[in-house]
């Protein structure tokens, strides 16, 4: 289940921070999901939901690769 705090980053612009309980971007946890070069992934440690961080998209939710 996603956390209020991650839900809660779900559709903000690029310049918002990631909130305190995303881990470091790139982190364990985010194996397996797509991101394109100029975009980010951050795992989180309260519910395991993996946020997609765009440049120009902003913030998103993960999608696995296959
Ligand atoms: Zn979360």
């Amino acid at each position: 289940m996603t956390c209020k705090a991650c839900t809660g980053q779900i559709g903000l612009a690029a310049d918002w921070r990631p909130h305190s309980r995303l881990r470091a971007p790139g982190s364990a946890g985010t194996a397996g999901y797509a991101a394109s070069p100029n975009q980010k992934l951050y795992a989180c440690s309260d519910c395991g939901t993996v946020l997609l961080k765009g440049r120009n998209t902003g913030w998103s939710l993960a999608l696995k690769t296959a």
